[in-house]
């Protein structure tokens, strides 16, 4: 991460992948450089691979679990390790801070949780830095609405003053994939908040004190700065 805190931070080029667990279904994607992005969706591992090789982006930060809990082997019910936990040590985190999630352990989660894997895998092998982290947390932090209310979320994100993104674009993959790279180019800034243990992949958000910040913005919006709205659309 170094060329990222030394380098010109401002100009980095950072890949945000709202990864979904199947191929078939749609991974949205944002390249952001500077305040400019270049959004769409991607299917195939292919597809995603393809993307990084022609972004080539100086971090790829993830919307899916890429590591297991400490003492898993594998997320299969039959196996003896499925008798010692479901959660990491940023789940227990998340959850103290009244973030809503999908445990990886549910349904859908194991497929996404694979494949999530599997690409952090892929990406650290040819050189590029790979973060975890999590749109609906980020979302919830800055107090602006998940993607569940994608009009709400457009005009949340609107205060990023994001140059190829209109106020009416961007499906709610989308827009989960610019959250993803807003919060990589906050890490590359080192102004990143990393929750868990480093053994199960650190769970990225923006810093808490930026829920504050954004209410010292928006006084009109009021409310707890952490709230959280369950979403089943998050899953995958
Ligand atoms: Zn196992």
């Amino acid at each position: 991460m170094g060329s990222g805190r030394t380098g010109n931070v401002s100009a980095a080029c950072v890949l945000g992948l709202d990864l979904a667990g199947s191929p078939r279904r749609p991974t949205g994607f944002c390249v952001l450089r500077g305040r400019r992005v270049h959004v769409g969706h991607a299917f195939s591992d292919e597809d995603i691979h393809g993307l990084v090789e022609s972004a080539a982006p100086q971090l790829v930060a993830i919307d899916a679990p890429l590591a297991l809990p400490a003492g898993r082997c594998c997320l299969l019910d039959t196996c003896s390790c499925a008798r010692t936990t479901h959660f990491r040590v940023s789940d227990y985190e998340l959850r103290r801070l009244g973030i809503r999630f999908f445990p990886m352990t549910l349904g859908p989660m194991r497929q996404l949780t694979r494949r999530g894997m599997l690409l952090k895998v892929a990406l650290e092998a040819v050189g590029i830095p790979v973060i975890e982290t999590y749109p609906g947390g980020a979302q919830d932090l800055w107090s602006i609405p998940r993607q569940r209310d994608t009009a709400g979320l457009r005009r949340g994100l609107a205060r990023f003053r994001l140059q190829g993104l209109g106020r009416s674009e961007g499906s709610p993959h989308v827009l989960d994939a610019v959250t993803c790279a807003l919060v990589g180019k906050l890490y590359l800034e080192g102004r990143a908040w990393s929750l868990g243990s480093p053994e199960e992949a650190l769970m990225i958000l923006p810093p808490p004190s930026s829920a504050r910040t954004v209410l010292s913005h928006r006084q009109t919006r009021g409310g707890p700065a952490l709230h959280c709205q369950q979403d089943s659309s998050d899953v995958g």
